[in-house]
């Protein structure tokens, strides 16, 4: 593979040269020489590194059109979704999940953490599509798998040995969903206990409701201190957080950060499910994620879902999740926006473990290059992903090009990638 050079394009706020070789960021620097190198002008632009999902659910993406959806008094998105899960087969879930990732990698995804149901209705016919995608599409992203156990693990008689089987077969991470069980420690416990004898780290789906009597994060933490699992844990959802009293939740964040535990917010889906029965001052559903960040817990934020009843215009484009956090979580001062795209890349790659990730020399050459000068105006304006680059190779390569027809006489407007032609054509 030859060397690529990315000339002047914005760096930590400055225009510099990323020179590439075998895969790496060699050198970042000013006036870097080409030597033998491709070049690409990026003059300008704004140089990320690539985007991180961290909590994604492809195996059940793009079923909308086979459920009425949410309705008021209706059932729940997981019973909708699980009877539609009985008639998933393998091929099936290729075909949609691939559509997915190769969705992600044109918006910038260059490495994703995806759940993988496994239980009595699918059995393990997701861990073999995903598993398939994983080799299929191995140039294109890194693509973690956990082992998730959607429906709980105690009401019925074969998930428990199911996820043994699917860490057993690779994939490398444990995920449980303890308010699916009407007993949420023991299935805290179970994950716990299970995770350690498999030597595998832990995610869990926890306190999506607004409930506080249900609260579980807190046992989580002191159950990742007690067995040493600090910095081993994520968990997504967290809502709950958010109807806590504030001296309470200053305690229990001050759990979670001793625990180093990872928070993956989820804000399209939580702002689709959550609150439906509310008649006034409608909750949001989603943890006061600057506030979180200001107690010093690694946030994250994620797509979930993708056209099915939980997210139905689920999109797997993380810097559209920007802006929902943005909206949601009252993040729009520019010091803010400026550490928003944090979420989805250097703490997402934290949350997920990844290892040589990152804008450095010597970090795998992962990046993003967006059509802005800057993360506020990337995040305001959805800027388009110029280049994708995995390890090195240019995987993705768009434009998007806008012609205004005004007629004669009136104002032209000229914007960044905006054409307009005041006379027609
Ligand atoms: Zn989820």
């Amino acid at each position: 593979m030859a060397d690529l050079l990315l000339r002047g394009g914005i760096v930590h706020r400055s225009p510099r040269d990323i020179l590439v070789r075998d895969g790496r960021i060699e050198r970042i620097g000013a006036s870097l020489a080409a030597t033998g190198a491709d070049v690409i002008d990026v003059a300008g632009k704004l140089v990320l590194p690539g985007f991180v999902e961290s909590h994604i659910h492809p195996d059940k993406a793009f079923i909308a059109d086979r459920t009425q959806g949410l309705t008021a008094g209706g059932p729940t998105p997981q019973i909708l979704v699980a009877e539609l899960k009985k008639q998933f087969t393998v091929d099936d879930i290729y075909g949609r999940a691939r559509k997915v990732l190769e969705l992600a990698v044109r918006h910038g995804c260059t490495a994703m953490r995806a759940h993988v149901e496994i239980d009595a209705f699918v059995e393990l016919r997701g861990v073999e599509a995903m598993q398939r995608l994983q080799r299929d599409l191995a140039g294109l992203l890194d693509l973690e798998l956990i082992a998730f156990a959607q429906e709980g693990i105690f009401n019925d008689t074969v998930t428990q040995d199911l996820l043994r089987e699917g860490v057993g077969m690779g994939l490398r991470w444990l995920g449980g969903c303890p308010y699916m069980d009407k007993d949420q420690r023991g299935h805290i416990d179970w994950f716990f206990e299970t995770a350690q004898a498999l030597g595998v780290p832990l995610d869990f789906h926890a306190d999506s409701a607004d409930d506080p009597a249900l609260l579980t994060s807190e046992y989580i933490a002191e159950q990742t201190i007690e067995r040493g699992m600090h910095g081993r844990v994520t968990l997504g959802h967290l809502c709950m957080l958010d109807v806590l009293e504030p001296p309470r939740r200053a305690e229990v964040v001050a759990r979670l950060r001793e625990a180093r535990i990872h928070v993956i917010s989820l804000p399209a889906t939580e702002m689709h499910v959550k609150a439906r029965t509310d008649t006034r001052r409608t909750w949001r559903g989603v943890a006061r994620l600057g506030e979180l960040r200001d107690a010093g817990l690694n946030v994250a934020v994620s797509t979930n879902n993708i056209v099915n009843p939980f997210t139905p215009y689920g999109h797997p484009d993380l810097l559209r999740q920007a802006l929902v956090t943005a909206m949601v979580a009252h993040l729009g001062n520019l010091d803010q926006m400026a550490w928003l795209l944090e979420f989805i890349t250097t703490n997402a790659a934290r949350a997920i473990g990844l290892d040589g990730y990152g804008l450095a020399e010597g970090c795998r050459a992962d990046l993003v290059v967006l059509d802005a000068r800057d993360p506020a105006q990337a995040i305001t304006e959805q800027s388009e992903k110029l280049y994708v680059i995995k390890a090195g190779r240019v995987v993705a390569r768009n434009t998007r090009s806008t012609e205004l027809r005004l007629s004669s006489g009136a104002h032209a407007l000229v914007e960044d990638n905006i054409q307009v032609m005041p006379g027609g054509f």
